[in-house]
């Protein structure tokens, strides 16, 4: 059972009741869609008058709308729907390379996309993503928020990125900056953490009704999002998740963004499977190549490229295996363009997984690859949005 924290908890005011309540029905809608009233209400266990005075107020607010069920022999039942595009999200994922920008409804379906060059210059990429926001705020009814996710710490309290550290940007008031030019709310957090919300919103249907999973978010650098009891755990100033830089064994192929050769980032990132790669080719022409030539080369049969997506993929599994005994999540999930390679790395980190589990003595973790695709981290910036949307969380 959850202790309640004393310092957070509101006094349960009438107004806020109805707000929760409105949030359980709102939900109810959103993942069991189409679902009539009586059934919400046996679910739910809140008065069958209390769901029909939701559900004219969500109708009036445009967020739900009815259909005509089938008939079972008497008059069909009315089934009430999300009205996906009345509410619509602008997403921001700042990439240490890119930066792509979409906007989405409630179902987090992509509309219009669009992607730019990340500029090391602090102002130059705000000024980029103020544009854009305005160019989809002139072109998109109804958007709600924004969502931004950034490669590096974010203070959950105050939204503010702390530390970027392949840009060294500090203290970025992306926030309150965007809030004050576009009116909008804005919710910024860590990319991996963005991820791993995303797959608890918007993900395969295994992980949906998951409440305690990690994202092992795989890319130049190696980021986890930890998902505990259905919300992303942050830990003291945003920065629950490092695992990337946990000890996992000496000599790693590359160094981590902080400089050590004994870090799991080292050994598992995009970039160790790269050097691996140069190291088998003895630094041959043509053995520099970015990491999704790599995994082309790889489905193509190249031998050299194939063992070294499988070496990393034993480091990543060696890494997973630590944080499921640590943590017993109830699955793990791998994101990046690794997960493109799955076929060719799924075999030797689920044989990693069961050899290094034994120990605990518990049945090795269900281990899935994103269904996310490419976007798993822009998937990420626009459920921050959609997250703040359905949350059963009182807003302040
Ligand atoms: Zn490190």
């Amino acid at each position: 059972m959850r202790r309640i924290n004393l310092k957070k908890a509101n006094v349960a005011r009438a107004d806020t009741i109805r707000y929760i309540n409105r949030q359980i029905v709102l939900n109810y809608v959103r993942e069991k869609e189409p679902i009539s009233r009586a059934e919400i209400s046996h679910e739910t266990a809140l008065q069958r008058s209390t769901v029909s005075l939701i559900v004219d107020e969500l109708k009036t607010r445009g967020l739900i709308y009815e259909i005509e069920g089938e008939s079972t022999g008497g008059r069909p039942p009315t089934l009430l729907r999300l009205q996906a595009g009345a509410c619509m999200a602008i997403g921001a994922d700042v990439g240490t390379a890119q930066t792509t920008m979409a906007v989405a409804d409630l179902a987090g379906r992509v509309v219009e996309r669009e992607t730019f060059t990340t500029d090391p210059d602090i102002t130059a990429t705000f000024r980029k993503v103020v544009s854009v926001v305005q160019r989809f705020t002139k072109t998109h009814q109804n958007i709600e928020g924004i969502g931004v996710c950034v490669p590096g710490l974010v203070d959950p309290e105050t939204e503010i990125p702390l530390f970027v550290p392949y840009f060294k940007w500090r203290n970025w008031t992306v926030a309150s900056d965007l809030t004050k030019i576009t009116g909008l709310p804005v919710t910024v957090d860590n990319d991996a953490n963005a991820a791993a919300l995303a797959e608890l919103w918007l993900g395969r249907p295994e992980i949906r009704d998951v409440r305690d999973f990690i994202l092992v978010l795989v890319e130049d650098g190696l980021g986890t999002g930890i998902i505990f009891d259905g919300q992303v755990y942050q830990g003291v100033a945003g920065g629950a998740g490092e695992f990337g830089h946990m000890t996992i064994g000496k000599g790693a192929p590359v160094a981590c963004a902080a400089g050590s050769e004994e870090c799991w980032e080292a050994f598992a990132s995009e970039r160790a499977a790269l050097a691996r790669y140069k190291l088998r080719r003895r630094g041959a022409p043509g053995s520099d190549i970015t990491f999704l030539q790599l995994i082309d080369r790889a489905f193509a049969d190249d031998n050299d490229a194939k063992e070294a997506l499988i070496e990393t993929a034993y480091y990543l599994g060696l890494g997973v295996s630590n944080l499921t005994k640590g943590l017993s999540p109830e699955a793990v999930i791998v994101a990046g363009d690794i997960a493109r390679a799955w076929p060719i790395i799924s075999g030797e980190l689920r044989r990693t997984l069961a050899a290094n589990s034994i120990c605990s003595g518990l049945p090795s973790t269900p281990l899935f690859a994103s269904t996310l695709g490419d976007y798993a981290r822009l998937m990420g910036a626009l459920s921050l949005v959609l997250a703040r949307k359905f949350s059963p969380v009182v807003p302040a």
